[in-house]
């Protein structure tokens, strides 16, 4: 099994799409482990954007993301980091598909609504940011067997 970080971004939170959002991956079948309402330190948002810390567009990012509160999770499954990727759809809105996300819901790369781990391996290191190893719930679910052969 794998897991993803996914955050809700301040836009996303303030616009009322926490509900749509979680409703569409929690459809599809992947298994929310952790949620949290909160606002980002500076450090936190350093942390989790650490490949970005050099790069222009870093203090509009932080900025945007520090403007409000973030909807903070984490979900599982089979390939959840790349299934949830896809339903993120492209970085960039204007390229997103329709059906995604980012394609039904935002119109500009610095107001792009959400966030998603990009390999699980960012994934495992992103969930640590912001959550406790106790955090993490372990629990099963009467749709697991219908789920995967
Ligand atoms: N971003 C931006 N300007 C850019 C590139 C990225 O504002 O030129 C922001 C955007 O919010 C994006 C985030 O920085 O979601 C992280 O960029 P990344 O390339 O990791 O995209 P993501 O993994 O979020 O699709
Ligand atoms: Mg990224």
């Amino acid at each position: 099994m794998e897991r993803s970080f996914v955050m809700i971004k301040p836009d996303g939170v303030s616009r009322g799409l926490v509900g749509e959002i979680i409703g569409r991956l929690e459809k599809r079948g992947l298994k929310l482990l952790a949620a949290r309402l909160e606002k980002l330190t500076p450090e936190r948002v350093n942390s989790q954007y650490e490949e970005h810390l050099n790069k222009p567009f870093f203090p509009s990012l932080r900025n945007y993301i520090m403007s409000g509160p973030c909807f903070l999770m984490v979900w599982e499954g089979r390939g959840a980091v790349g299934i949830i990727r896809t339903i993120v759809g492209k970085t960039n809105p204007v390229d997103a598909a329709p059906g995604t996300i980012r394609g039904d819901y935002a119109l500009d790369l610095g107001r792009n609504v959400v966030h998603s781990s990009d390999s699980p391996e960012s994934g495992n290191k992103e969930i640590l940011i912001h959550f406790k190893e106790t955090e993490l719930t372990s629990y099963p679910r009467c749709s697991d067997p219908w789920l995967y052969e």
